[in-house]
């Protein structure tokens, strides 16, 4: 038997005959977090409601632990925790009696369900709000319940849709470091429109964009991809194209946004202690020099780019 706990085969689905999600496959290993990002309106909610059985396929089929969705809808869904965009929240109860409710709706035996109140509490850090009305907490606190309420059942896999969408930073500090924490123990698929978000929690990661995937691969590809070898230098008197290619190390140069000039170097290589010399010895006026990380946007077009040069290899 492999430890796939996850298993996304050829994913498709239509709205009016348009395509959401477009053949996308991919697999989750146990105790791996994977990143599920892609801007709004890629796909990534209809693929999340697609895993967890909300949302039939168009086409395809989606196996947890080896289980057929389809097929063995009951037995594969009591594996999964969720917690949907809308969380499924009722304001009206407290945290103890909401999750009391939850343990009951994902089939916890009833000796058992005092204990995985107590458990889910406490690796969400809601001990302390055992008998507060869920209307009457922050955005986080509730935030924190939704995820509660998706690990009652120590599900194997979790899956938790936009997490830290309206939270303030240091929720989403907090909401992050809860992730990871749940990630030792289960496998986690957590979908998100914030690149930092995905290099700080998850292990792997995948892109998806108009419905298709258009990356895969572990956390450290992508961070390499996304910082680069690039510069982004200020000068008061900007130099030419062609003086900063003298510089050993500078294999591109070009103009960027405010005057800036944006230089790219060889693998390996660190031009920019001769930039600076150079700057210094030429009265460029250097004011600012400093890592040219890629936006995410960036990112996509590259990514774009090469699957659809890989495609026409
Ligand atoms: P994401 O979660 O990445 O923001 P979604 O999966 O929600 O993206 O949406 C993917 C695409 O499918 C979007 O173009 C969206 O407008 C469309 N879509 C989502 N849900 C529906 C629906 N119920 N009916 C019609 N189109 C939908």
């Amino acid at each position: 038997m492999n430890n796939l706990t996850v298993e996304a085969i050829e994913l498709t689905r239509l709205y009016g005959g348009r395509e959401a999600v477009s053949n996308v496959s991919f697999s989750v290993k146990q105790g791996e977090v994977l990143g599920f990002l892609g801007p709004n309106g890629a796909g990534k909610s209809t693929t999340m409601k697609m895993l967890t059985g909300n949302l039939a396929p168009s086409a395809g089929s989606v196996k947890i632990c080896g289980i057929d969705m389809i097929e063995n809808p009951k037995e594969a869904k009591a594996l999964i925790g969720y917690l949907p965009e809308m969380r499924p929240l009722y304001k009206e109860f407290t945290v103890d009696e909401y999750l009391t409710i939850a343990a009951r709706l994902h089939r916890v035996s009833s000796k058992h369900i005092k204990k995985a109140v107590e458990n889910a509490k406490e690796r969400c850090g809601l001990g302390h709000m055992s008998k507060r009305l869920i209307e009457n907490l922050s955005n986080g606190y509730q935030q924190r319940v939704g995820i509660a309420q998706a690990i009652i059942h120590s599900p194997t896999v979790v899956i938790l849709d936009e997490p830290t969408v309206g939270l303030d930073p240091i929720q989403i500090r907090d909401i992050r470091a809860l992730i990871r924490e749940i990630g030792g123990q289960h496998s986690v698929i957590l979908s998100t429109h914030i690149l930092p978000e995905v290099e700080m929690v998850c292990d792997h990661v995948q892109i998806i964009d108009k419905g298709k995937l258009v990356f895969n691969g572990g956390i450290d590809v992508l961070k390499r991809q996304r910082i680069g070898n690039k510069l982004l230098i200020g000068f008061n008197k900007t130099p030419t194209v062609e003086e900063l290619l003298k510089i050993k190390g500078v294999t591109e140069a070009e103009i960027a946004d405010n005057n800036m000039m944006r230089v790219r170097f060889a693998e390996g290589a660190a031009p920019h202690e001769a930039i600076v010399k150079a700057a210094v010895k030429n009265s460029w006026g250097l004011y600012q020099i400093a890592p040219d990380q890629t936006s995410l946007e960036d990112v996509f077009v590259q990514l774009t780019f090469h699957d659809a040069a890989a495609e026409a290899a």
